[in-house]
């Protein structure tokens, strides 16, 4: 099995290490060349000149690229030479109506598709212990398997085209919560004179403790917002989440209210900056009066 990759940011970059450490990628593409050509170098393998040329040379394509619109026009651009019984496989995160958009395309030339959004932060991507929640026929994930578990410590079958990103919607949906419950939190005890570094260490020994409290509770408090996993993402995850629930009737405060503060924080020109710089609305407001 041959595998490529394209789109090489923040999680496509560790994704792609791992997978070169099984041995199974053998092509790179990315849209901006640099980052390409620099790490095919790094890892001795082939960066593709063409996303054509990527598409018709293997037999599984690894997609990990920004948005709904992102993701059909990287479809859209492989299609017309992607080989019939190629695998692909996409872990951006998108609508589960896109992710069947892209199913069907793929579809009309015999080529199989899995929607596999992942969880595990840029952290996860680097050290191979991704979450996968898989969408798509099962026994075409059992054959792509090897290749997924190279950068993923879990993979779970949802079930049919969509039930990955339907997953990965709810998965959202929880990190904004936790976002707000942890920056919130962080900036009342900042306001309070606490020793924050205590805090966070010992909070997260007890049942408040959470991934997101352990890797970006310290940076934050130090004013630290590198991505991470940046706030325009989760705001377009966000927009996902809120007309799925819009769909069923149901409402969503948790999301709503985070989506308006990352309204006021992209305003602001914080969009690339990590998710935890919600911290910076929750100082404001905890010394506010
Ligand atoms: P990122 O660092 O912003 O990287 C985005 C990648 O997509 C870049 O390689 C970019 O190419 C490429 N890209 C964007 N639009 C494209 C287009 N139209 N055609 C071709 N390539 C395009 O984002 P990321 O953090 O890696 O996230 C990627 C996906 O994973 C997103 O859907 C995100 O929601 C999801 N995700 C992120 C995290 C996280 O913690 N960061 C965790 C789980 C899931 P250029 O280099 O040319 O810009």
């Amino acid at each position: 099995m041959q595998a490529g990759i394209i789109g090489l940011g923040a999680m496509g970059t560790g994704m792609a290490r791992n997978i070169a450490r099984s041995g199974y990628l053998t092509k790179l593409w990315n849209r901006t060349p640099d980052k390409a050509h620099k790490l095919a170098a790094e890892l001795g393998i082939e960066a593709a000149t063409s996303i054509q040329q990527l598409a018709s040379s293997i037999d599984i394509i690894i997609i990990c690229v920004s948005a709904d619109n992102d993701l059909l026009e990287v479809i859209n651009a492989i299609l017309p030479y992607v080989k019939p019984g190629c695998i692909v496989i996409d872990t951006s995160t998108v609508s589960s109506a896109t992710a069947l958009v892209a199913a069907d395309l793929l579809a009309s030339r015999q080529i199989h598709f899995l929607d596999a959004p992942v969880s595990g932060g840029v952290e996860g991507a680097k050290n191979g212990t991704l979450a996968m929640m898989v969408g798509g026929d099962n026994a075409i994930l059992d054959k792509v398997k090897p290749v997924l578990e190279a950068m993923c410590a879990r993979i779970i079958y949802m079930g049919k085209t969509g039930m990955g990103q339907g997953t990965k919607a709810v998965n959202q949906i929880m990190a904004a919560g936790i976002n707000q419950a942890v920056t919130e939190a962080l900036a009342f005890a900042q306001a309070e004179g606490l020793p924050l570094e205590k805090v966070i260490e010992v909070v997260a020994g007890g049942a408040a403790g959470n991934w997101f409290l352990d890797h970006r509770g310290l940076s934050m408090t130090q004013q630290d917002f590198q991505p991470g996993f940046k706030l325009g993402l989760h705001h377009k995850d966000l927009k996902i989440c809120q007309s799925m629930a819009a769909k069923n009737l149901a409402s969503l405060p948790g999301v709503e209210q985070t989506l308006l503060d990352y309204d006021e924080l992209i305003k602001e020109g914080y969009a690339d900056e990590d998710i935890s710089a919600l911290f910076r609305l929750k100082q404001r407001e905890s010394s506010a009066g």
